[in-house]
């Protein structure tokens, strides 16, 4: 859904049926599950300024999703969420948000959480903010709303009696939780259930990387193991031993967390230990480089864009974007974007 609304060519024909009802569920509550419930709950007047791909503004005009439901095992101290991200949702014109008062009572573990971390306790203070604000009242006809559903996981799918393979609900589990180790806490079910109806379930549960072959992987934590970047081939003695010209960056390095910044600072440091390599020589006789993988490229007929080319893609998406007052207009397929590289 998330490739869908922004162009990636592979999903831009997804067609999420988006007229169903009037309500979706978003399980998980962490920044993904927080940028789908924005895309459905902004109004598209101002989705139409932004760089949305243009065949899911249109499906969005069309929405009749006014209310969504935000799914989290656990409480609003541990929601996933950055207080950026949230003030954006919050600031949502017209949009009545709803949060149990029962949910935001917080417990001697939940405020050593937040004596432990300022941004859980900002998170904390702008969802009570947020539903102090909204009060008791019901929803306004024309407003549309968004739910903090805390403390439910999901149990399973709800498939409609008219619509065979199409879903009607979700079965969640209400849960407690219990403290594991120090700091951390854990959903526990209660063996309590209860429904909600709707026409759209999306999961934000977060990611895992997948290994590459021959390539060493952690499979606890998904990541390749490495030590500022270089990968780490294998331990001797307690002390890692680096694979020389092999490099790790980005999710697959620290696991899937992180704002686009942490990605900015997790490349520069490998991008640190890559020149500290090239200066030592490290690097000279381990891997044939650019030049090795162009020409393996070449071998395998592989279709590459090089910088140059995809400075061409960007040059059109920006023109035709300022055609219709967005920062850009994303070219959505394979066949267009290639087209407009060679240009
Ligand atoms: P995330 O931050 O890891 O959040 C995942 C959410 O799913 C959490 O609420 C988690 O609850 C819940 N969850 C995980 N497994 C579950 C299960 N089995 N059942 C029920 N709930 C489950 O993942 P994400 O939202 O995909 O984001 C990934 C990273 O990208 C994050 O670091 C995020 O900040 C970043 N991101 C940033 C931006 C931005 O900067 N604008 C936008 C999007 C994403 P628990 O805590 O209980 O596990």
């Amino acid at each position: 859904f998330v490739w869908w609304y922004n162009g990636h060519p592979d999903y831009s024909s997804l067609k999420p049926d988006l007229r169903r009802s009037d309500t979706a569920v978003i399980l998980g509550q962490g920044n993904v599950a927080l940028d789908v419930a924005r895309i459905l709950l902004r109004p598209t007047t101002e989705l139409a300024s932004t760089d949305i791909a243009r065949h899911a503004l249109s499906a969005l005009e069309e929405s009749s999703i006014r209310k969504v439901y935000l799914v989290g095992r656990r409480g609003p101290v541990q929601a996933a969420l950055t207080a950026k991200e949230l003030r954006e949702v919050l600031g949502i014109k017209n949009l009545h948000i709803r949060i149990k008062e029962t949910d935001l009572s917080v417990t001697p573990a939940d405020e050593e959480e937040m004596k432990n971390s300022r941004a859980r306790k900002r998170i904390y203070e702008l969802l009570s903010k947020a539903a102090a604000a909204a009060g008791t009242s019901e929803a306004d006809p024309d407003q549309r709303e968004l739910h903090f559903v805390f403390f439910r996981q999901p149990d399973r799918f709800l498939e409609s009696d008219e619509r065979r393979g199409h879903v009607s609900g979700v079965n969640l589990e209400k849960t407690v939780l219990e403290s594991v180790e120090s700091r951390k806490q854990i959903a526990v079910g209660t063996g309590e259930f209860e429904d909600i109806s709707c026409s759209m379930v999306l999961k934000a549960i977060g990611y895992k990387s997948v290994p590459i072959n021959d390539l060493p992987f952690d499979h606890k934590k998904g990541i390749v193991p490495n030590v500022r970047g270089r990968v780490v081939s294998q331990t001797s003695g307690g002390i890692p031993q680096t694979e020389p010209g092999l490099y790790v960056c980005g999710w697959l390095k620290r696991g899937p967390v992180g704002i686009i910044a942490t990605n900015l600072y997790c490349a520069e440091e490998t991008v640190a230990s890559i020149s500290e390599d090239i200066e030592e020589g490290a690097c000279e006789s381990a891997k044939a480089g650019s030049k090795g993988l162009l020409q393996l490229l070449e071998e395998r007929n592989v279709k590459k864009v090089d910088f140059s080319e995809w400075e061409n893609i960007d040059a059109k998406e920006k023109q035709m974007g300022s055609e219709s007052n967005k920062p850009r207009e994303k070219l959505v397929t394979w066949e267009d974007l290639l087209a407009e590289a060679t240009n």
